[in-house]
């Protein structure tokens, strides 16, 4: 044999046993660390050597230095942030994206790839109930949907305005302004900052106990003399209660106004894939761009984000470029005239992959177990003594509090008791929780996004819930 493919084939192998023993360890395993920054820096931090080493060697020494700094995060039982899992076949697609090795810039620097981006896209169109004739792009996550998104937005409506943003910038620019609800999720700072529409321009609008934002809000935003050009922001899931705006009041009201209708629906999106959840994103179809995630809900692995922009000219109008070395396909799809990235990772292999394994039948199934099981364990938790519900969920996220049982215990008990709690609960390994400040109260959130999750996962959970709730001394 080759003396590179016996390597790959002692290397690969190694690899393929400690991944399948990380997926063993996740039935049973640790659901946190167990090494601290000190242990990881001790085991990983070594000088670089003069001569390499061997791939199998350095593969094996990889997997047993980082193993006590692997989270399970991939588990059924890790409800931390908003973070999936990965379906076996999404996995497998991507280990072979990585062993396909293509740049994924235009067609013809990898063919296959750039057909794969144009079915799944609009598989992905079709399944979150978004229109047919949107444009669409495979980026890095919902951040970098964003950023797209918004270059689409900026582009448009500085068009209409007489301005060249492309060519000129914003030097002179008539300024945009931006309506958000006041709990929207930092990555819209962040794209609204690297767009150079500073975090200034933002215009904040108050939420509702559920975290919605109102008609008469903004009615009066425009009344109050905010002319276009206008973004309006709203959400499709919000990252602590998954609450949804009323897209169908709000979106043509933005419209009356001539405001590009913006959604960050990192993970609510999905509830258009799922029959008993589509009434929370209806009349969604009408905004201008959505941003959306697949590594979260749809369990393929990081890195994977999706922009739709109903305006297909706008979005490629925003980041077009050609370059003279490279071979632009005049019938095929070039991805790097619809992504900020130039070379960039044939990412849309892993969800091709996810969606043939689901089906559209999979994928409603997959988004209505993660809802009924956050649900589930809500509600467990509320029957347990000293659980404050914050939000009920809606979707596949909860907010619960635990209260000080101490007479005369004040806010701050609470806070520092919720706290306590989310660190018993993680130091057993059995569970995973972080916590989040709402409205000035400290909370638990509960996200589930892992395809694995059962009702067992729930019912295990609230066993170490009930054994800490009940135990002295948290
Ligand atoms: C996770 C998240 C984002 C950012 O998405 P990334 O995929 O991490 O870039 C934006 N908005 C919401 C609501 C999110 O949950």
């Amino acid at each position: 044999m080759d003396n590179s493919i016996s390597q790959f084939q002692s290397t690969l192998g190694i690899a393929f046993q400690h991944a399948l023993s990380y997926q063993t360890s996740l039935a049973s395993g640790p659901t946190g660390t167990i090494a601290s920054y000190k242990d990881l820096r001790t085991e990983l931090g070594q000088p670089l050597g003069e001569r390499g080493l061997p791939p199998e060697e350095v593969v094996r020494e990889l997997a047993n230095a980082v193993a006590g700094g692997i989270l399970g995060s991939s588990g059924p039982r890790f409800f931390g942030w908003v973070i999936g899992g990965c379906l076996p076949a999404a996995m497998a697609a991507d280990w072979l994206t990585s062993a396909w090795d293509q740049n994924a810039v235009v067609y013809a620097c990898a063919p296959a790839a750039a057909v794969v981006e144009e079915v799944a896209g609009a598989w992905l169109k079709e399944i979150l109930g978004l229109p047919e004739s949107a444009s669409f792009a495979f980026v890095s996550g919902c951040q970098m949907a964003h950023v797209t998104c918004l270059a689409a937005a900026r582009h448009a409506l500085l068009e209409e305005a007489g301005w060249d943003v492309e060519r000129n910038g914003l030097y002179g620019a008539p300024p945009i302004h931006i309506l958000s609800s006041d709990q929207r999720h930092g990555s819209i700072e962040r794209a609204l900052r690297l767009l150079g529409m500073g975090n200034s321009q933002v215009i904040d609008l108050p939420t509702d106990p559920a975290t919605r934002i109102s008609c008469r809000d903004i009615e009066r935003a425009f009344q109050d003399g905010i002319s276009a050009p206008t973004v309006l922001l709203l959400q499709a899931g919000d990252i602590n209660t998954g609450a949804f705006d009323d897209f169908a009041s709000l979106i043509p009201l933005a419209k009356s106004y001539k405001a590009w209708v913006h959604v960050d629906g990192a993970f609510g999106l999905w509830a258009s894939a799922s029959p008993r959840h589509r009434h929370l994103t209806k009349g969604v179809v009408a905004a201008d761009s959505w941003a959306t995630d697949g590594h979260k809900w749809l369990n393929v692995p990081f890195d994977c984000g999706y922009a739709f922009v109903a305006n297909g000219r706008a979005h490629r109008s925003a980041l077009m470029h050609r370059a003279p070395y490279l071979t632009h396909d005049t019938v095929a799809r070039n991805q790097m005239e619809w992504t900020p990235e130039w070379s960039r990772r044939a990412r849309g292999f892993p969800t091709y992959a996810a969606l043939r394994q689901l089906g559209r039948n999979g994928v409603a199934e997959l988004i209505a177990g993660c809802c009924k099981h956050a649900a589930s364990m809500v509600a467990q938790l509320s029957a347990l003594p000293g659980v404050e519900v914050l939000a009920k969920p809606s979707i596949n996220q909860g907010l619960v509090r635990f209260l000080d049982p101490r007479s005369g215990s004040s806010e701050s008990d609470h806070d520092c008791r919720t706290r306590a709690v989310i660190e018993a609960v993680n130091a057993t390994g059995e569970a995973f929780f972080t916590g989040t400040t709402w409205y000035g109260r400290q909370a638990m959130r509960i996200s589930v996004c892992n395809w694995k999750t059962s009702e067992e996962d729930v019912k295990r959970t609230i066993r170490v819930f009930d054994r800490i709730l009940r135990c002295e001394g948290v």
